[in-house]
């Protein structure tokens, strides 16, 4: 809508309504001070009625009016409007039946500010058989059935047969305001107004106010001058009677001239609350003007309550129905929310549950670094890229839109698909969404006129909402646009929403507690590998130096006797290399790393030389080749080499000359070693298990090992964030391969 209409609407919504100043020219008014009793304020034709001139009924008492022989009231209600005025709980007394010149009136009663407003209307005593009747058979057809369109339409054909006007039409509001015509009772001849949209600015803000506490409105004679109200002691100050609750109250300029352009001269209105909000009207019509007296007008009161009754039951029943079937989808989310240990599968688990939150057609759920889709859905890499727009653009935890692509272009090209979005954020950090799309619905909405032509300027230049001058009938294309989403749609995806944040809390706390027992189970094993390790080594000791004393003091045994006590320091000392190997293999998963540039030129040579000296026997032929550095913890690295070059020197002993070679090369993004064997070789079939702690293979039985030295250099080398692979040919030598990423702040 462009500014300036806005404006207009604004301006229209300025009008004062409740205190136009008149009223219209069927009945007769008087406003008497509550306390005083004295006539405050009196419709100009009240003179003619009386035959007193305003001068000789304002400031004086009421009674003077009922003095008049023409005018027959009880006596009684003179007190009781007494008792009236004293009351302060009681708004409205009941209507009474007066004779004013020997013709049935209706007298009514009603507060205002500190007066009390008396109207005078004529009865139409024969309608009164007829609306016992009508209404006798009203209740049980209005509430007819489960058919709430049945109850509509017999409602409308009630009060056509109560009050004989032309056209009945029941409106309903949608949210933004504009009315439908939701059901029709009509002349044969009438053109149909059945399905015709009009927009919200047809009535304006404070008269649907006014529609709310005043249910019926009658405009008996569309053009008809209306009667002025004359104030006691008016000099142009007074303050204006509010006429909110008048049955008389003349309306809007406006508001006539618009329905003198409709072709209406007679209008009679009945509001429809439900659930305390104006829901609707029933809007009456008549060509030629026609009064319809309080009497009818209470009992198509009556039926339009009837009606909103049976309104507000379907609509909390269809609300009861939605409810539940959202509770239970709810509850299967929830659920697999706790089965599942990750979000993500359990969302995705019920992900049908969660589209059958809404109407929606299509379903995604961006969540970690995941990306789940169901049913109709813009492509993966558009979702993507509507969640980092929705990121970036928008603060609201439930966005939602029902023309997406007048607000995010890039939406255009998938208009078909999704049209409609609802979006539910998780995390706007993350960048978690559910979104439920719905598809394009092209509508034709069609107008009783034009409804972006009311403009229009006063005299005086000042911008009024025009009193439309055409209601022909005007389609509009809706295009681009998904079915609204509703309140129900709403208020499901925003506990859908606490229940995924909630378990995805839940989740993380759960993560924190487990780390905390890792933590104190890994203490615990620490304190245990030391406790054993010590345990152990202290009698292994005994065991080995107490055997070798007694080989060394004792030459008292057998050749045997020596061999077996040979036997158990060799042992003892097997056992001693594992525990320090599987105490360093428990520690290398924690130990924080150091790093440092490490020349590994000079690591090799001090390895080289230590190997050497440990396999002298051997005399193995090492090449080391001019290798590159590498960044890393010192003591981990070095026991990483050690032990594959002692590896490669050890399966290769019993080759005629063992060969060794170590060697290293720079790559843009990483730099490889490489070391080569000449051995016994491995069988390639193993593939990585020759990492597992313990694992040896059979071909290495008659080497001395205890299995543990691969898995140590497998921990250390993904300490360094870097790979390790072999290539191996049985009997003919093994290749291991190093790989250590450049980028050091990994580490
Ligand atoms: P071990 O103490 O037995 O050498 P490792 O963990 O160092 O234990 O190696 C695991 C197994 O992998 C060895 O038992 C052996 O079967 C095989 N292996 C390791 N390095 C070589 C190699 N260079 N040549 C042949 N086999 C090897």
């Amino acid at each position: 809508m462009n500014e300036d209409l806005q404006q207009q609407l604004l301006t229209c919504d300025k009008e004062p309504i409740h205190i136009p100043g008149a009223i219209q020219p069927h009945g007769y008014l008087l406003a008497i001070d509550k306390a005083a009793f004295t006539i405050k304020y009196m419709s100009e034709n009240i003179s003619g009625l009386t035959g007193l001139s305003a001068a000789e009924l304002l400031g004086h008492d009421y009674k003077i009016l009922f003095e008049k022989k023409n005018i027959q009231l009880r006596s009684s209600y003179l007190s009781q409007l007494k008792d009236f005025a004293d009351d302060n709980e009681e708004q409205k007394l009941a209507a009474l039946q007066v004779k004013i010149n020997d013709k049935p009136w209706f007298l009514l009663a009603h507060k205002s500010a500190g007066n009390i407003v008396l109207e005078f209307e004529p009865a139409d005593t024969k309608m009164d058989i007829e609306i016992q009747q009508v209404l006798g058979a009203s209740v049980s057809q209005i509430l007819d059935g489960n058919n709430i369109n049945r109850s509509l339409q017999n409602a409308a054909k009630k009060i056509k047969e109560i009050i004989h006007y032309e056209r009945i039409m029941i409106y309903k509001f949608w949210e933004d305001g504009h009315g439908e015509v939701i059901a029709e009772e009509k002349e044969e001849d009438q053109e149909a107004f059945l399905g015709l949209h009009y927009p919200a600015s047809d009535i304006p803000k404070q008269a649907r106010e006014l529609y709310k506490i005043n249910l019926t409105r009658i405009i008996a004679d569309v053009p008809a001058t209306t009667v002025p109200l004359l104030a006691q002691g008016t000099n142009g100050n007074a303050t204006p009677l509010d006429l909110t609750h008048s049955s008389l109250r003349a309306v809007s300029p406006i508001h006539i001239e618009y329905l003198k352009n409709m072709g209406v001269l007679a209008s009679y209105s009945i509001s429809l609350i439900v659930n305390n909000q104006l829901w609707g009207l029933i809007a009456c019509h008549n060509s030629a003007p026609k009064f319809i007296d309080h009497k009818a007008r209470e009992a198509t009161k009556l039926i339009g309550q009837i009606l909103s009754s049976a309104i507000e039951y379907r609509e909390e029943e269809s609300s009861k129905n939605s409810y539940r079937h959202y509770t239970s989808s709810i509850n299967e989310i929830i659920k697999s929310l706790q089965d599942n240990d990750t979000i993500i599968k359990a969302l995705v688990e019920s992900s049908a549950h969660i589209m059958s939150l809404t109407s929606a057609k299509g379903l995604a759920i961006v969540f970690g670094n995941e990306l789940y889709t169901n049913g109709i859905t813009p492509p993966t890499e558009a979702i993507t890229e509507l969640r980092d727009w929705l990121a970036e653009n928008n603060d609201q935890q439930i966005y939602h839109t029902e023309s997406l692509s007048a607000e995010y272009k890039p939406a255009a090209n998938w208009v078909l698909d999704a049209s409609g979005l609802l979006a539910c954020e998780l995390s706007k950090e993350m960048g978690e969404y559910i979104f439920w799309f719905k598809p394009e619905i092209i509508k034709t909405v069609n107008w009783a006129g034009n409804p972006e032509k009311l403009e229009v300027k006063d005299v005086n230049g000042n911008i009024r909402i025009s009193p439309r001058r055409s209601f022909e009938s005007w389609m509009e294309q809706v295009k681009q646009h998904s079915d609204p989403w509703t309140r129900g749609e709403f208020a499901a995806v925003i506990k859908l929403r606490e229940d995924v944040i909630q378990a995805i809390s839940l989740k993380a706390n759960q993560l924190r507690l487990l780390n905390e027992k890792l933590q104190q189970a890994y203490d615990e094993l620490d304190t245990f590998s030391f406790t054993i390790s010590h345990d152990l080594k202290t009698p292994l000791a005994s065991v080995k130096n107490y055997t070798e004393i007694l080989l060394e003091e004792n030459t008292s045994f057998s050749d045997d006797e020596i061999n077996m006590l040979r036997r158990i320091v060799k042992g003892a000392d097997k056992m001693h290399v594992l525990i320090n190997e599987v105490l360093a293999y428990s520690r290398i998963g924690r130990k924080n790393i150091t790093g440092e540039e490490i020349n590994m030129n000079e690591l090799a040579e001090e390895l080289v030389t230590e190997i050497r000296t440990a396999y002298k026997d051997i005399q193995p032929a090492i090449r080391v080749s001019e290798l590159p550095p590498l960044y890393g913890d010192r003591t981990m690295l070095n026991q990483l080499f050690t032990n594959l070059l002692s590896n490669a020197v050890k399966y290769s002993s019993k080759k005629q000359t063992p060969e060794i070679s170590f060697s290293g090369e720079n790559f843009p993004h990483e730099t490889v070693y490489k070391i080569t064997d000449n051995g016994i070789g491995i069988d390639m079939s193993f593939g990585n298990q020759i990492f597992d702690i313990f694992k040896r293979m059979s071909n290495a039985a008659s080497y001395e090992g205890s299995g543990v030295g691969l898995s140590i250099v497998k921990r250390i080398v993904e300490r360094h964030n870097g790979k390790i692979w072999y290539e191996s040919e049985l009997g003919n030598g093994t290749v291991f391969y190093l790989s250590f990423p450049k980028q050091r702040n990994t580490l």
